[in-house]
């Protein structure tokens, strides 16, 4: 038996991943942590039985412990909650799929109570990978990867250490406007965006992928996860998404990993790793598919993807404020509260306004998230 604990359990990769607990026996779920969806949590808690949950809200927390008080389970709030979740005694591995830096502190304290991780949550790495790397070296800790791209890296270098990398190919799908220029996007709105053609997603995932920052967010992602220097990944466009990505050796031979667009198979990997077990569900059929076709990014129209870059390699805070005003300007056109060409506007003026710190602390990283939040805002109101 594998005791785990899932942070984000009512999110899309939280309830795929209590998708994969349903057909594995020997999983059990101990711990688990929602922002506020009671209603789904609730009825996760007396699926799945967990020791202890958190709800971030408080007022929510309370209604969910009077309504789930015939059941032997402890209801916890706040970061304390999702600290307690993520460090819960009996788990093995946590799954770490909120959304948002609020993931670090928990991620942190999970790996310091010695917990492995299966990390959904970017975020964490993007902002702070600087700190979480050496603290995996420190602790003896697994950190394994659910995003299916790096997922798919992690696959290609089974078995491959020691040989060292020459390039990492980080497919992307293109989402729903692969092809259009900026003209284009203009007039583009919340239903067209949200509509990706191949991956079922969050709202906010779902977004990033339109604008090519979740690639950008991904490409820094990596630089931590493989210790690759950015020069050595490339961004290539796979509309069908078979090829989650893969590993060119210095013989020049090229390593992929291919299956269909289906989250619970990076999700079941990590969590069995090195084992593969039965994955129900549909299979590549070459024929069906008949072709794979591949392009370059267009860093013109997608410009937020080329500002990762930049900021990566400028590195220190700047990923953070990246990060931090793409979180809060996708909130705000989701609210459709600005336009679509809007985001990436404001991550550019964030990044402009702010001063770099070189290697920042947890509370620095926090901190930076809050000032990068009062700009937007504060320029918002003037737009
Ligand atoms: P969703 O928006 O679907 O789910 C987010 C989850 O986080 C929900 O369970 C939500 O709870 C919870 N949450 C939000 N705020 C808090 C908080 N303050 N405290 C505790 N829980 C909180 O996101 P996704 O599942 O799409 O994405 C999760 C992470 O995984 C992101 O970092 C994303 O980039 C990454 N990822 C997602 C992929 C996907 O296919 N969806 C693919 C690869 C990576 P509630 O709903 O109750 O508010």
């Amino acid at each position: 038996m594998k005791n785990i604990a899932i942070l984000g359990s009512t999110g899309s990769i939280g309830t795929q991943t209590l998708e994969v607990v349903r057909q594995n026996n020997d999983l059990k779920v101990t711990a688990l942590a929602a922002g506020q969806n009671i209603d789904l949590l609730e009825k996760q808690i007396r699926e799945f039985r967990p020791d202890i949950v958190s709800v971030w809200d408080e007022k929510r927390a309370k209604e969910l412990a009077l309504r789930v008080q015939d059941l032997p389970v402890t209801v916890y709030a706040g970061m304390d909650g999702l600290i307690a979740c993520a460090t819960e005694n009996t788990a093995e591995i946590v799954v770490t799929a909120v959304v948002g830096m609020i993931g670090i502190k928990p991620t942190i304290e999970a790996i310091k109570a010695h917990k492995d991780i299966a990390l959904a949550n970017k975020e964490t790495l993007v902002t702070a990978g600087h700190i979480i790397m050496p603290l995996l070296k420190e602790y003896g800790v697994k950190l394994l990867p659910v995003d299916s791209e790096h997922s798919a890296i992690f696959q290609a270098l089974n078995g491959e250490q020691g040989n060292e990398i020459s390039r990492i190919i980080l497919t992307a799908s293109g989402g729903p406007f692969r092809g259009k220029k900026r003209i284009d996007l203009e007039q583009i709105q919340l239903e067209d965006a949200l509509k990706h053609p191949n991956w079922a997603m969050g709202r906010k995932i779902t977004i990033d992928s339109s604008t090519l920052i979740n690639k950008g967010l991904e490409v820094m992602e990596a630089k931590w996860l493989f210790q690759v220097e950015l020069e050595k990944i490339q961004v290539v466009i796979q509309p069908q998404s078979i090829i989650h990505s893969a590993v060119e050796y210095l013989d020049g031979s090229i390593i992929a990993q291919m299956g269909t667009p289906d989250m619970k198979l990076p999700i079941q990997y990590a969590l069995f790793y090195p084992e593969r077990r039965i994955l129900l569900g549909s299979r590549v059929d070459f024929f069906e598919l008949s072709k794979i076709t591949f392009e370059k990014p267009d860093l013109d129209t997608f410009t937020g993807l080329k500002l990762a870059y930049e900021v990566s390699k400028s590195g220190g805070s700047l990923p953070t404020v990246y990060n931090a005003a793409n979180e809060l300007a996708v909130a705000k056109f989701l609210n459709r509260e600005i336009r679509y060409l809007q985001i990436v506007e404001l991550i550019e003026a964030a990044i402009k306004n702010h001063k770099k710190i070189e290697n920042p602390n947890v509370e620095q990283i926090l901190n930076i998230e809050n000032e990068t939040y009062d700009f937007i805002n504060s320029i918002y109101e003037k737009m």
